[in-house]
């Protein structure tokens, strides 16, 4: 028979033994098979997207992971979530929960486990179950109109969200606060749409000028002219999306216009130009299918005339009209169709964070959540990966720096003996990208670059100094560059990259928007205000993503951070498959390997001796009440004085190392004796 360990596997990957990357990534598939889909590395939770329903999670297990110390029960999501929510309560920290992985390793959903644990385990009074009904509607909202199918992942996430849950010195959650980073617009199939037109009833279409059928929309059709398919699932969510909004407190006639808008992109992107002839020789065009562009203009409520001139036509210095030929004007309506959508989505997120936010003022600490598009390599990659993959690059550095290279530096500092474990740096992957003179995303801000054929020359330059991750080989296609990521190698097609970093939106568009009946248009395009002397553009997308990151994960230094790292078992969104080589891969970039070492050598907790004597200073008597000796000597008599073994504690210069997360949880055990 089977011992116990041989069955489950290793809970921790810290007590492999042996261990090497085999005989971690052996115990993974072990566990996997058996569908136990987490794995510790110390209080890391490494989690196997199972695709499919596992009866894992339900509020009686919940409790249990409240009520006991993590390292007492199997390793699950709900140990991580409940050790944040623990330590909020009880050290009043603020925490974080960083979960990362690439597309469709299961951020999102785990991302969602977290919250229903949260409102499981908080309590029921009337106040609380509104705000958790209220916070569980908003992520639903979100997902509707921030994630898309992509061939990677059904449900790919297109935003960064960091939700930050406030909970008040009870542990009720009484507000909460969501950031996005800008949707990676370009994947045009939002779930939104399909949702509509498969779930709306056939009046409301008819109210939108809309028809069923997923084919009738260019924006629906993939490059090969497919459209995917809505389905039955499309018309379920479409109901779940209505009842978010209604709980949220979207009135009737906000909910009207919000389809409003998503039905005029649609039909937007319908619009056809053809070429024609102006009076003075030049190339102008006109529009095909007109009727379309009437429908718009009611929708919006605007004079037809007014949207088809900004559509076509473009105001030059002096009060000259010129009318732009028909590639320039299907551009525009590209960029038109871009920004409602984007500016539509950030409108919702602004409203939703008014509806979470907390009522009254009191003090409150929170647990934020950070759930990302995961790094992504298409068929055809362009501007929208480069963004995707820049931030999980961020996202690694980040991760990295907090668990390998900062631990491994303050093991130094304090004096412990020590030998460096390797790992692999992604730095100069980051400075490619963003450095301020040469990196590839600020060369696309410098104000000759107007085109595209301009930016690839300036990256065939860069490639000299890059030789090693950046490339513009010729075996790749024409005007595409490669790019060795930390997760992989991905080929970029340079077209479109000017634009959309861009984001240019001609005056034109901004006025006629501003000028129509539709209520939420002043408020998506207030730079169309004629009383506005100037019109200010927004800041480049590249640029906005990048001050965004920069200010998030600046703002999670002072918190309590705890990492869920998701891997993906196959490439197929089967169950039951473990590709091993796939699994490999994915374990040698996150630098998983690495982490177990530096676990294993190292120390899981560190307290400077008078924070620790403070904290632990009751469970010894000759500490208790009050010690007046030097705070290392008082340290050396209450470890002493513990029933644990004192391998298990190191000095260092100004700070108690502990070794293994047991002993923390057998300390936190004693002082609620
Ligand atoms: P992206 O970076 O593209 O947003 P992601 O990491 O957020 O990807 P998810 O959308 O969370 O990936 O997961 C992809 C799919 O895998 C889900 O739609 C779901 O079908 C399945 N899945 C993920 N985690 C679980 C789980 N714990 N149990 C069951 N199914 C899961
Ligand atoms: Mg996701």
């Amino acid at each position: 028979m089977l011992s116990l360990e041989q069955e489950t596997g290793a809970w921790d990957s810290v007590l492999l033994e042996p261990f090497t990357e085999d005989s971690f990534v052996t115990n993974l598939q072990q566990r996997f098979k058996r569908d136990h889909i987490y794995t510790y590395i110390g209080n890391i939770l490494i989690s196997i997207n199972p695709y499919k329903k596992l009866a894992l999670y339900s509020a009686d297990l919940a409790e249990t992971y409240v009520k006991r110390g993590p390292f007492q029960l199997p390793p699950h999501i709900y140990a991580i979530a409940a050790t944040a929510y623990r330590w909020v309560n009880e050290r009043n920290e603020d925490q974080c929960i960083i979960i990362t992985g690439e597309s469709g390793s299961g951020k999102t959903e785990t991302a969602r486990i977290v919250l229903q644990f949260l409102v499981l385990v908080s309590s029921d009074n009337k106040e609380a179950k509104i705000m958790k009904d209220r916070l569980v509607q908003a992520n639903t909202l979100l997902e509707a109109f921030g994630n898309a199918r992509t061939m990677r992942n059904d449900n790919a996430s297109r935003f960064g969200k960091f939700l930050d849950i406030e909970f008040d010195y009870k542990g009720d959650p009484v507000g909460g606060h969501s950031r996005t980073t800008n949707l990676a617009l370009g994947d045009r199939n939002f779930h939104i749409f399909y949702q509509l037109l498969s779930g709306a009833d056939i009046h409301f279409l008819k109210n939108l000028k809309l028809q069923r059928n997923v084919e009738h929309y260019n924006l629906l059709l993939t490059e090969d002219n497919q459209t995917t398919q809505a389905e039955e699932e499309d018309k379920k969510l479409f109901l779940y999306t209505r009842t978010a909004l209604e709980v949220l407190g979207f009135c009737v006639d906000e909910v009207i216009n919000i389809f409003r808008v998503v039905a005029i992109i649609l039909k937007l992107g319908n619009l056809q130009f053809v070429p024609c002839n102006n009076i003075d020789g030049t190339e102008g065009c006109a529009i095909k299918n007109d009727y379309e562009l009437y429908e718009i203009c009611e929708l919006l409520g605007v004079e037809h005339k007014w949207l088809q001139k900004a559509l076509t036509c473009r105001h030059m210095e002096g009060g000259v009209v010129s009318d732009l030929n028909a590639g320039d004007a299907s551009r525009t309506r590209d960029v038109l169709c871009r920004t409602l959508y984007s500016r539509l989505f950030t409108w919702l997120v602004n409203k939703i964070n008014i509806i979470i936010k907390a009522r009254h003022f009191c003090k409150r600490k929170v647990i934020g959540v950070l759930d990302f598009y995961g790094f992504e390599t298409l068929d055809k990659n362009g501007f929208e990966q480069l963004m995707i993959n820049y931030c999980n690059e961020k996202l690694q550095q980040f991760v990295v720096t907090l668990t390998l290279k900062n631990e491994q530096e303050e093991l130094i500092k304090e004096g412990l003996e020590w030998s460096r474990i390797e790992y692999f740096n992604n730095n100069q992957i980051c400075q490619l990208l963003e450095h301020e003179k040469h990196g590839l995303l600020p060369l696309l801000n410098e104000p000759h670059v107007q085109c595209d054929s301009v930016y690839w020359s300036r990256v065939e330059q860069c490639c000299s100094g890059h030789t090693h991750c950046l490339t513009t080989d010729t075996n790749l296609p024409p005007f595409c560059f490669q790019i060795r990521h930390y997760a992989g190698t991905v080929v970029y097609n340079i077209h479109g990259f000017v634009d959309k970093n861009k984001n240019f939106l001609p005056k034109e568009i901004s006025r006629a928007m501003y000028n129509c009946d539709h209520p939420l248009m002043p408020i998506l395009f207030p730079e169309g205000n004629p009383k506005r002397c100037s019109i200010k553009q927004p800041l480049p997308i590249a640029t906005q993503l990048h001050v965004a990151l920069t200010s998030l994960l600046n703002s999670l230094s002072n918190r309590q951070i705890h990492y869920i790292r998701c891997l993906k078992p196959n490439e197929m969104k089967q169950p039951r498959i473990f590709e091993m080589a796939l699994v490999q891969h994915q374990v040698r970039y996150l630098g998983l390997v690495p982490t177990v070492q530096v676990w294993r050598s190292g120390y899981c907790y560190r307290l400077p001796f008078a924070q620790f004597l403070c904290r632990y200073k009751m469970l010894c008597v000759h500490t208790w009440p009050r010690w007046r000796g030097s705070p290392v000597e008082g340290v050396s008599l209450l470890i002493r004085s513990l029933p644990i073994p004192s391998a298990e504690f190191t000095f260092g210069r100004t700070k108690l190392f502990v070794r293994s997360p047991r002993t923390v949880f057998e300390l936190e055990d004693f002082r609620h004796m």
